[in-house]
């Protein structure tokens, strides 16, 4: 047994997270007067939410006719079909208030005329359930939403008396003997000293796991820690085979370029400087759907047509634009063109890859945010102590496929919920329990094996292996062949792990043994995508199956739960929900509206 000293904190709350989820949970938790803490490996107005520049989803109705219903209709659709219709509505119905408290709270939204809150509109929204015009439904503040989300929320938490804990590191849930969270072990990264927090509930809110992949748009800290602690608790991981793709993320780097540079005329070619959608999609050539043009990407580039030494990318064209359309409509991407990838748009093409963008899969939860330890015969059971929301969560709204700006909102919905939640099920009077110690020593164990490893395959080694692996085979272009040899290939990735090496062996800002840590969460969230990929044998929404091109809802609408103990990963599913919370006559959504249909925009 590994000996290590470490202090021991009771809280009522701990939340695992600091970005938009993660402080509005710890607001309303605080708010409420449970005991709080908020533990976070990064500042909090550093957490990836900070990025969001787009917006948040509400049928405020400020700029035209709007209403939940339609917004519920909208984000069915958008799921293909998948998203468990209690969650969807409670979002939908939700929206508008968690909108108003942010305001409220301090947002700076940007105003219309009359001082409203601006909206813009945003792909996949609607109105007359698909059947009317697009709706401007998307919150913004200037383009910096998310940016202005987390810098209110923080200040609100810390008003609140919400206790921050910065620059710790979570390492791993402790749980009960009965199924039960107890608490999680945390490393105080700026002066190595260990630490249990001991909880009545704690909650993870840990974000994505984009890192997962070479390309991704997401933060370097987007690493999946949650799911990873859930598959080490012996918890499965739902619908991760679901991952969203942006044709154009910077190669390398993978800031994003937006599509606003193909509407402006920009084009992609191939190493034979041919514009090869004009062959996959003769009519909206570079400008078809973003699934689209990301598959017909990554199939030049399996065909070797891809350009550059390692034949592993594509050119974007903007170069052949007048200067002054780049300066007045496109100063942003000619600047992260110029800064990330060293080009300078009026000369030369930048080089693009399509790039992860969202996890639609996570950690499997109610709409209250409560995560699930689902049984064949109870598919909802409630793990206790234990909640997760954001990204990290899959409530389900997003099922197959998420709707740009619906991610902001599920942050706010979801985080709100569960504080409402916890002020019911936690007990500010009762003393906190504390962590078995056998756990506490289980999660040290695995610390301080990690810290001495002594393998051969350096940390930054295997995880870009494990990056192209999954770049290449369990990308947007998936068949039975590319899927079963991306299992093949990440499971052998994974046996590596025995064999890793960190070099530095110290306590204080050991970056080798963190990303080492993280590393080992972004294996599991890894391998239950590709091995729950492969068992998908139709398409929907993002996950687009050559071999199998439709949906087929008979067999397949049902969620896939993934747990992963080492290298072994155990699938099987569990139904979706089809019930709304409200019925038709009491002012819910008809169900004949959101019945399964083709999904054509
Ligand atoms: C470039 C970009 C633009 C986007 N634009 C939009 C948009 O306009 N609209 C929209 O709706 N969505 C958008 N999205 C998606 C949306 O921003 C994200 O899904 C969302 O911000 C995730 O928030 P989160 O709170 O779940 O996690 P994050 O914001 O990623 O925060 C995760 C938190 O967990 C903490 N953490 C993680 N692991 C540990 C650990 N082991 N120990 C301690 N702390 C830990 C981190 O420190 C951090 O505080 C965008 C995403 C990207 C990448």
């Amino acid at each position: 047994m590994a000996a290590y000293d470490y202090q021991t904190h009771e809280f009522d709350v701990v939340v695992v997270g600091a970005g938009g989820a993660g402080l509005r949970a710890t607001l309303g938790m605080a708010e409420q007067g449970l005991r709080t803490a908020c533990i976070t490996k990064v500042f909090p107005t550093r957490s990836h939410t900070v990025a969001a520049q787009g917006g948040i989803a509400a049928s405020l109705g400020n700029m035209g006719p709007d209403s939940w219903q339609w917004h519920m209709y909208d984000t069915v659709k958008g799921s293909d079909w998948l998203g468990d219709t209690d969650a969807m509505e409670y979002l939908a119905r939700e929206a508008p208030k968690a909108v108003y408290e942010l305001e409220h709270y301090g947002v700076p939204f940007s105003r219309t005329e009359d001082g409203k809150i601006y909206q813009r509109p945003f792909g996949g929204h609607t109105t007359e359930y698909g059947e009317g015009p697009p709706v401007q439904r998307t919150c913004a503040a200037a383009d910096r939403t998310g940016h202005a989300i987390l810098h209110t929320l923080y200040g609100q938490s810390l008003k609140e008396q919400a206790e921050f804990y910065i620059e710790y590191f979570a390492i791993d849930l402790l749980m009960g003997d009965d199924g039960q969270c107890e608490g999680v072990l945390a490393w105080k990264l700026d002066d190595g000293t260990l630490h249990v927090f001991a909880a009545k509930m704690v909650v993870l809110a840990t974000g994505g796991y984009g890192r997962a992949y070479f390309s991704a748009t997401s933060a370097h800290t987007c690493t999946g820690d949650g799911g990873g602690m859930i598959a080490r608790a012996g918890l499965p991981l739902q619908d991760m085979e679901f991952v969203q793709f942006h044709p154009t993320g910077i190669y390398g780097a993978g800031c994003l370029i937006t599509e606003g540079a193909r509407g402006e005329g920009g084009y992609l070619t191939n190493s034979e400087g041919e514009r090869f959608m004009e062959r996959y999609a003769p009519t909206y050539k570079d400008l078809a759907s973003r699934d689209v043009v990301s598959r017909c990407m990554t199939m030049e580039i399996r065909e070797g047509r891809g350009v550059g030494a390692e034949k592993d990318h594509i050119h974007l064209h903007l170069n052949h634009l007048p200067p002054e359309t780049l300066h007045e409509r496109l100063p942003g991407i000619s600047e992260s063109a110029r800064i990330f990838a060293g080009v300078d748009v009026t000369k030369d093409p930048i080089p693009v890859l399509p790039t992860v963008h969202y996890n639609m899969g996570g950690i499997p939860t109610n709409y209250w945010g409560e995560v699930l330890n689902p049984t064949a015969d109870d598919p909802d059971r409630v793990a206790p102590g234990l909640m997760a929301v954001g990204e990290a969560g899959c409530a389900s709204v997003h099922g197959a496929n998420r709707l740009g700006s619906n991610s902001l909102i599920d942050l706010v919905v979801f985080g709100r919920a569960a504080a409402i939640r916890a002020g019911k099920v936690v007990d500010p009077s009762t003393s906190v329990p504390i962590p078995k110690k056998a756990a506490i020593e289980k999660a040290l164990d695995r610390f301080d094996a990690l810290r001495h490893a002594d393998g051969d395959t350096p940390t930054a080694e295997l995880r870009l292996e494990m990056q192209k692996t999954m770049q290449s085979d369990a990308a947007v272009f998936r068949t039975d062949k590319t899927l079963a040899e991306g299992v093949e290939k990440m499971e052998a990735v994974a046996r590596k792990m025995d064999g890793i090496k960190v070099t530095d062996r110290t306590m204080i800002w050991n970056s080798d043994l963190m990303e080492t840590l993280e590393l080992t969460n972004l294996m599991p969230n890894a391998l239950a995508t590709v091995v729950s990929a492969e068992a998908r044998k139709e398409s929907r929404g993002a996950h687009a199956h050559e071999d199998y091109p439709d949906r087929d809802d008979e067999t397949w609408r049902k969620h896939t739960l993934a747990w992963v103990e080492g290298t072994k990963t155990t699938l099987d599913y569990r139904p979706v929900h089809l019930n709304p919370l409200t019925g038709h006559n009491e002012g819910g959504i008809d169900l004949k509206k959101i019945a399964p249909k083709a999904r054509v925009y």
